[in-house]
């Protein structure tokens, strides 16, 4: 960052960051407005769980139904991976990895699972 009037590189700066920001040169004293890009301090807010999900097949004759309905219900959730589904599907697997999942995305699985009928395993993941 140079000053657009000398050249000078050093700047008086605002104490307070903010996403536009007037910076006065120190060599001529002209103000330029400055566009910033502080990273947002996340220190405050909640830390969020993750949840792997598994779903047991239990039978090859359910397979194809189980498949479709958790393809519906996972449809959506932030780290589900539709193609490493159906890989796993396909393959014959009687035990499925359906990915990572934050809380929320359990609260919500866990009560539209029991009532579609597909019981999905959460394990918490170790921080
Ligand atoms: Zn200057």
């Amino acid at each position: 960052m140079k000053c657009s009037q000398c050249g000078g590189v050093d700047f008086e700066t605002p104490a307070e960051h903010s996403a536009l920001e007037i910076w006065t040169c120190e060599g001529c004293g002209s103000e330029m407005a400055v566009h910033c890009h502080y990273l947002p301090d996340i220190s405050g807010f909640p830390k969020q769980d993750w949840f792997a999900g598994k779903f047991l097949v239990g039978g090859r004759a359910n397979a194809a139904k189980s498949y479709l309905k958790l393809k519906r219900l996972l449809n959506g959730c932030e780290r589900f991976d539709p193609s490493r589904l159906e890989k796993q599907f396909l393959s014959g697997a009687l035990e499925w990895d359906l990915g990572l999942f934050p809380d929320f995305e359990v609260e919500r699985l866990t009560s539209e699972s029991t009532a579609t009928g597909i019981q999905i395993e959460f394990d918490k993941v170790p921080e």
